[in-house]
């Protein structure tokens, strides 16, 4: 294990190769807002189960979390209904892009798995049942801020509103699985709280900060506050294993070997379990709409630091 002036190092070096590679993959233009973002940009962080962040890059410039969101929806959605959102969305890889509606035809409007667009929406339907959806929006941003011990972290309502002009791909999955009757709100209600928790925009340093109960068996390590039970926690990394990265999730284990959860907007959450939380961006995604250099970075320090689960 490296100590923290030789972790720090490592990460430097990290970012500095990020920032120089030529090949840094296509930003997201499907939802108009997202391709303004930096193709140059580069940012990591690492928040350790002893209280320490390392930084490099970018790591502190706010980027959309966008699908990350979905980790942290999944974690709200099973604290409050338990093992029964298991009814209304599977645990299972889709092999299927984000956005598919392929499977939702045979499998009668139930999703593969909380982390494509369609389960997402389910979980998102799932917190808003029984509330308003200012007040689910309300809890969902307050749960960040509070995860991430940061108050200032705040919805970019452009990107929201460019999604939502744009939403024709989700407005079918949602009205398709209204029609199975798997969702209890109004879809619009759903879309609108979907599509702005995933406006949420967030730093590298904010983001490991907030996956740090991941990490610790469901317990703040700063606070101590047990998030969800170790099994929560456990079973979350599981899902982020084996479906985090859409039909990338099976390259992302073999090539980086840790739970994780990529966005469109470039950014993604790995959890290294008993160890740390990282966050990593870079807006250029691969074809699988994972970030490129993300992904990289990430294959670099794992193998530096030996912290693939599957061993060294
Ligand atoms: N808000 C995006 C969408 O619904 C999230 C996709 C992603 O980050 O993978 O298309």
């Amino acid at each position: 294990m490296l100590n923290h002036e030789e972790l720090q190092q490592a990460v430097n070096e990290i970012a500095e190769e990020m920032r120089a590679r030529k090949d840094r993959g296509t930003v997201a233009s499907y939802i108009p807002e997202l391709a303004k973002a930096n193709a140059d940009a580069f940012g990591i962080a690492i928040a350790d189960n002893h209280g320490n962040v390392i930084a490099a890059g970018d790591a502190d410039e706010a980027f959309s979390i966008q699908s990350i969101s979905k980790v942290f929806t999944l974690t709200l959605a099973l604290g409050k209904v338990g093992d029964k959102l298991w009814r209304s969305v599977g645990r299972e890889p889709s092999g299927s892009p984000f956005n598919s509606i392929v499977q939702l035809e045979s499998e009668h409007g139930v999703p593969r798995n909380p982390f494509i667009n369609a389960g997402a929406i389910v979980v998102t339907d799932t917190i808003l049942s029984g509330h308003q959806p200012k007040e689910a929006l309300g809890e969902i941003l307050r749960f960040m801020q509070f995860l991430a011990d940061d108050p200032s972290i705040y919805i970019d309502h452009s990107v929201a509103a460019s999604e939502q002009r744009t939403r024709f791909r989700n407005s079918a999955l949602a009205n398709y699985m209204k029609a199975f009757g798997n969702l209890e709100n109004p879809v619009e209600h759903v879309l609108g709280v979907y599509f702005h928790q995933c406006a949420i925009a967030m730093t590298c340093r904010q983001m490991a900060m907030a996956g740090r109960f991941l990490s610790n068996s469901g317990r703040n390590p700063a606070s101590n506050f047990q998030v969800v039970k170790p099994e929560g926690s456990r079973r979350i990394n599981a899902v982020m294993l084996t479906c985090g990265h859409y039909d990338g999730s099976g390259e992302f284990a073999y090539r980086v070997g840790l739970p994780g959860k990529s966005g469109v907007g470039g950014g993604i959450l790995a959890i290294v379990p008993g160890d740390a939380s990282i966050c990593v961006w870079s807006p250029g995604l691969d074809e699988a709409g994972n970030s490129h250099l993300g992904r990289i970075a990430l294959e670099r320090l794992a193998k530096k630091m030996k912290w693939s689960i599957f061993g060294p």
